[in-house]
């Protein structure tokens, strides 16, 4: 018989990062699983905390040691199944992060509860007290509204046992319920009791003769409508016998618009050969991952749709993924105008409890196809049949915070434990994603056209150096402005690109150069003009437009840059009747902001959308012909590996937006870098040609996918603690690891102060390095060890920027 649990604590530090031995009490050998949620004794205080049950065992070694029990269990079933568990442990050693990180991730929030304190009488306590203190109730909340007065003496109490504490979690993620209402007796019973109301008694007789006719529950709200009648005359039902109430569970609907029912289409033969390749696989339970390498508008997302329904067909479940920017209505929408009530949506606009109700559905079974961003790759599908990755070279797929996991990893490791393909999708795949398919571990399909045969459209690259030799300072260059109105005048739309949240529009002194910078980060504040304030991106420091210049109290200090609402701003200068919509984290802040925007824009209510990269993806309107990129650049000058690989991705997706219906589509790029070859490239929309050129880059450079690479950050607030400590981690790598392997830095990280603490950083790049996970997990620990001091050491394994 099991008597024994290994938990999981939640007690993030290397030295609980196993698991820990409890007895099982008696009341709870028979039901306790893995994967439950329980509430356990820890270290030396006796401390509660959380854990998950990692597995049960029969015998411990060292039956000596006097085990603590677990107190109670949380889940009257499992929260994270088998493969989860088995998941998070290959996140954890992969990602460098701590096992109960990885299993909360996998956790929808509701479940991540607090812990509320409870206190129960016991037979000891003296009636009078009772009564005072407890009243009718038979337990009583301590929570921080109880009166010290009261607090002290339960304090007493308890130390009297008069009374116990007990520690209950508190349930964010409940489930919604609603009244439901049907017949307590005969229609002919009914019949009877109608008959013997008294004259006059409507309402009542009104209800009688409904439930006489309907046997079914109704909800109580929908009835009161129906037949006009007040919660008392129900109530009344209720008292005369006549019906019965119950609470009956309901999900909350996260879908705010109704969809079209749409079938699939004729395929052409590109998508046929790519729908057949994965159903073939799907079939054959092989986990082969598929590169769907497809033009912008090849209908890669028609060949997602019957890949699905090929999957249902199976008895299997599907799991899309979509960058989060591109979790629009429309994809959404693509997808529930197919499979229906079977889809399950998880982005973060939901609220807490609408994503709880969609990973129940999902556990349950009950929605058969999710839909989601980066941490929908943990929906706890049963039975997967196909996984697709849409925009699998989209940055965002990468959690950025522990656990710095890769969702497109996750989601191939999960292909091989289903034994079911994943399609990676994309116009512009990663190199590593290419390259990959060079090498035949990913088999490639090819759709090398536009589905509805329409060409690819025309781009135009104006040098604005040029440009701003001839005309007065202006976002706009002549060829983009010629291009708006002539759209204007036909009457059709327009998309305009600007690179970058509210890109560089900073405060400087005209007198003295002064920059207004952020007290706590080595970085200038951006002018935010809806708040009328100016605001730091990084650690979200906020202070009012400063009217004077702090420093030599000059009134001539100016705005500087080109942000959202500056373009904006001279676009109604210049296009007076333009109608303009503006799309930006500014203007999408409120929930459903973003999907009215595009359904105004839709609908034809404005002729221009201008937009930062949130734009650039996903959006499928018949009327756009003409796409402006403002700004190509920014993403150049930084001094990262990808710069220009992202360049090349964000030109490519944004271009194809444009002239994807029946009328051709044009794209004009604003540039400082004409002649850049990203810029070039994209120009031709010639993936395959970038992707040679990029690749002899990396090689050069032995950048990735030539070489892994891991970065190591260590902070402290006081500088010269972070830079010693990442001299000592060079050191001690240097007699760990081959000459082979290649050291950058340390350095200053790229900003070398944030929120008041300072950075350095080191990359390492290496073909093949087996000592290499030992000694950092080694780091970690030691690192751990001093942590109190206030060093921080992360470690992110295949960064997606080396800054
Ligand atoms: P992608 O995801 O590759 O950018 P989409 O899936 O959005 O492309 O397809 C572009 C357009 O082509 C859509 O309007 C879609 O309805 C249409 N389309 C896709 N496949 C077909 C097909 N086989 N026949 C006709 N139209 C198609
Ligand atoms: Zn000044
Ligand atoms: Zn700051």
């Amino acid at each position: 018989m099991t008597q024994y649990a290994e938990v999981i604590v939640d007690v993030p530090t290397m030295q609980t990062n196993t698991p820990y031995t409890y007895v099982i009490p008696a009341e709870f050998q028979e039901m306790l699983q893995p994967g439950m949620r329980v509430v356990v004794p820890f270290g030396n205080g006796g401390r509660k905390v959380q854990g998950v049950v990692w597995q049960l065992i029969d015998q411990v070694e060292d039956a000596t040691v006097t085990l603590k029990a677990i107190d109670t269990v949380m889940d009257p079933a499992p929260v994270l199944d088998a493969e989860l568990m088995q998941l998070a442990d290959w996140l954890a050693k992969t990602t460098y992060a701590f096992t109960i990180t990885c299993l909360q991730t996998m956790l929808p929030n509701a479940l991540k509860a607090n812990y509320e304190k409870w206190v129960t009488p016991t037979a000891s306590l003296p009636e009078e007290t009772r009564q005072v203190l407890f009243g009718q109730q038979d337990r009583l909340l301590w929570d921080d509204d109880v009166a010290p007065a009261v607090v002290k003496q339960l304090m007493r109490l308890a130390k009297q046992q008069q009374v116990t504490v007990s520690y209950a979690v508190q349930n964010k993620g409940h489930v919604k319920t609603v009244t439901m209402v049907k017949p307590a007796l005969t229609p002919a019973e009914l019949q009877a009791a109608r008959a013997s109301l008294r004259k006059g008694a409507l309402k009542q007789e009104q209800l009688l003769t409904y439930l006489i006719d309907h046997s079914k529950p109704v909800q109580q709200t929908v009835l009161e409508k129906q037949l006009g009648l007040s919660a008392s005359t129900i109530k009344t039902g209720e008292a005369n016998g006549w019906l019965s109430r119950s609470q009956a569970e309901v999900y909350r609907d996260p879908f705010q618009s109704a969809v079209t029912t749409t079938k699939a289409l004729q395929l052409n033969p590109d998508q046929q050969t790519a729908v057949d390749a994965i159903n073939q696989a799907t079939d054959d339970q092989q986990s082969t991952p598929f590169l769907l390498q497809g033009v912008t508008g090849s209908g890669k997302t028609e060949v997602y749709l019957q890949t699905i329904a090929n999957t249902l067909a199976q008895g299997k479940q599907a799991l899309m993924l979509v960058p989060e920017i591109s979790l629009t209505p429309q994809i959404v929408g693509r997808v529930r105008g197919r499979f229906g009530r079977q889809v399950a949506v998880l982005h973060s606009g939901l609220s807490a409890g609408e994503r709880f109700d969609e990973w129940r559905r999902i556990s349950r079974g009950e929605a058969r196809v999710v839909v989601g961003a980066r941490s929908a790759v943990f929906a706890p599908i049963k039975n997967l049949g196909v996984i697709i990755v849409d925009e699998e070279h989209e940055a965002s797929y990468k959690q950025e915070d522990n656990p710095r996991y890769h969702a497109r990893d996750v989601a191939l490791w999960r292909g091989r434990y289903h034994h079911c393909p994943v399609v990676l999708g994309s116009a512009t795949p990663s190199l590593e994603s290419r390259a990959r398919a060079q090498k035949q571990r990913y088999q490639r399909l090819l759709l090398p056209t536009r589905a509805n045969q329409q060409a690819l459209p025309e781009v135009s690259v104006v040098d604005m150096t040029e440009e701003l030799k001839h005309h007065k300072e202006s976002n706009f260059s002549t060829a983009l402005m010629t291009a708006l109105k002539d759209r204007l005048e036909r009457g059709e739309q327009s998309l305009l690109m600007l690179n970058r949240r509210g890109f560089s529009s900073f405060v400087m002194c005209r007198d003295c150069g002064f920059v207004l910078t952020c007290p706590n980060c080595d970085i200038s504040l951006t002018l935010h003009m809806d708040t009328k304030t100016m605001k730091c991106h990084y650690c979200g420091h906020e202070e009012p437009i400063p009217h004077r210049c702090p420093n030599c109290k000059s009134r001539h200090i100016r705005y500087y840059g080109t942000g959202t609402q500056k373009v904006e701003a001279e676009l109604h200068e210049l296009l007076p009747e333009a109608r303009v919509i503006r799309m930006d984290v500014d203007t999408t802040r409120r929930k459903g902001a973003h999907e009215r925007l595009l359904k105004q824009f839709g609908a034809h209510q404005a002729d221009i959308l201008l937009g930062t990269q949130m734009i650039a993806k996903g959006l499928d309107f018949p009327d756009v012909t003409l796409v402006g990129v403002l700004n190509a650049d920014t993403a150049l000058g930084l001094p990262d590996f990808r710069a220009s690989e992202r360049t090349f991705q964000l030109l490519t997706q944004v271009s194809g937006r444009a002239g994807r219906a029946k009328k051709a589509g044009e794209v004009v790029i604003q540039t400082y870098n004409p002649d850049h070859y990203a810029i070039q490239l994209a120009k031709r929309q010639d993936y395959e040609q970038f992707f040679v050129r990029e690749m002899h880059l990396r090689h050069r450079g032995n950048y990735p996918p030539y070489y892994f690479a891991v970065k190591l950050t260590v902070s402290d607030e006081t500088e010269s603690v972070a830079a010693t400590a990442i001299h000592q981690i060079v050191q001690q790598l240097q007699t760990t690891l081959s000459p082979n392997a290649i050291m950058l830095g340390p350095t200053p990280g790229a900003i070398a102060r944030i929120n008041k603490r300072y950075y350095y950083q080191l990359v390492i790049k290496y073909k093949q390095e087996p000592q290499l996970q030992t000694a950092l997990f080694k780091l970690l620990s030691q690192a751990q060890r001093k942590s109190r001091s206030g060093l921080q050491i992360a470690i992110d394994n295949n960064p997606m920027s080396f800054m």
